[in-house]
């Protein structure tokens, strides 16, 4: 069935005079009918590094048991098999052995799913052979400014000459071979690399031939990471008018800035209107895209309160998560939708489940 949330989502935006239980209803009619395509899945609740940027509080570990990787198997046998899921994407804290085992097990059994993981530098050099070892078809690495600014907003001296190493090492022994289909380089904007994201870019296009490339600013929920790291609504503007005159001056890329919070777009359409106005609801997201030569940028948009029909969030413990919240450290009750420890139900069913949860009060929250 065709997805087409992102205008169905416009579509209820511009209904006038609803209650707050008739929103409610027809944000869970659009739920039903476009259930999420791809999950995320946080298998770690570990993560070694101390990133300025981070959502996680350093203690989530703490706060959220971890399961087996027999457990994980039987979890993914019941996504692929009872939720027909085909696509899983792995990280967001520390890469592990369980992750690896994950995949392989995704690779051997399941040919026609696709696997996607996100590290950084370190991870990538700690697991350098197994992930070699393995087919996924997307490798998005975290790369935050050039060596001093990518340092400071790691919070981890010497993590981008590690970080340029496993790139180099990962085009020749995963791209090449073929094994990872794509590589991509993922930047969080904040105040401390807004200047410089755009000249690490460059760097890496001109001397490596890495092409895409997908900037997001830093998401914050619940005082998580401090919020003097948001760059300004004026300055993110700023930042995507400086991304529409430089993306021409590189070769065969593709370069994409990455809206999740609802904030700015507001701002965006009071003081941005021309690229506003040229934004079209697509599938589950609004997007402009530009092109110049054999570049392209793209701006989307995903709206908060239509989330979950993108992506079904799987934390450490079975959870499934409305995201952001993990902002929280434990997450409480009212965040959570159901467990992928309990799907004994078809895919309508179980989704009917956590569409009629409390939980799904917290994407209400975001159009009323
Ligand atoms: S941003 Fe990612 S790599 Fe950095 S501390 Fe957080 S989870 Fe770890």
């Amino acid at each position: 069935m065709e997805n087409n949330c992102a205008k169905e989502f416009m579509n209820l935006v511009n209904e006038k005079g609803l209650s707050q239980q008739e929103l409610k209803e027809k944000l869970q009619e659009i739920y039903r009918k476009n259930l999420p395509p791809f999950a995320e899945i946080l298998v770690n609740p570990h993560c070694p590094n101390k990133c300025k940027h981070c959502i996680y509080p350093e203690d989530y570990h703490c706060h959220n048991k971890t399961l087996g990787l027999e457990t994980w198997k039987g979890i993914i046998n019941n996504m692929y098999e009872k939720l027909e899921f085909r696509h899983f994407i792995f990280g967001g804290r520390g890469l592990n052995n369980t992750i690896i085992e994950i995949i392989r097990y995704l690779n051997k059994n399941f040919p026609d799913i696709k696997v996607g993981m996100i590290a950084d530098g370190p991870a990538i050099k700690k697991y350098y052979d197994e992930i070699c070892s393995l087919r996924i078809d997307h490798f998005d690495i975290s790369v935050d400014g050039l060596k001093e600014t990518h340092d400071e907003q790691r919070n981890f001296p010497g993590a981008f000459d590690i970080t340029i190493e496993q790139i180099k090492r990962l085009l020749d022994g995963g791209l090449a071979k073929g094994n990872i289909g794509k590589l991509s380089i993922l930047a969080t904007l904040t105040t401390i690399n807004k200047e410089e994201i755009l000249p690490m870019i460059k760097y890496l296009n001109e001397d490596f031939g890495l092409k895409n490339f997908f900037i997001t600013p830093v998401s914050t929920y619940a005082g998580r990471p401090d919020k003097s790291l948001k760059p300004s609504y004026e300055e993110t503007i700023g930042f995507i008018k400086e991304t529409l005159e430089f993306f021409s001056r590189l070769n065969d890329s593709y370069v994409s800035f990455n809206i999740y919070e609802d904030d700015i777009i507001n701002y965006l359409r009071e003081n941005y209107s021309e690229l506003y106005n040229k934004l079209k609801p697509t599938e589950d997201f609004f997007e402009f895209g530009e092109e110049s030569g054999n570049n392209e940028f793209h701006f989307f948009w995903y709206p908060t309160a239509i989330n979950g029909c993108r992506e079904f969030i799987v934390n450490c413990d079975g959870k499934i998560f409305t995201g952001l919240v993990q902002a929280l450290g434990k997450i409480p009750d009212k965040f959570i939708f159901g467990d992928v420890l309990e799907i004994n139900k078809n895919r309508e069913d179980f989704f009917k489940r956590l569409i009629e949860s409390p939980a799904f009060d917290f994407y209400v929250g975001y159009l009323s």
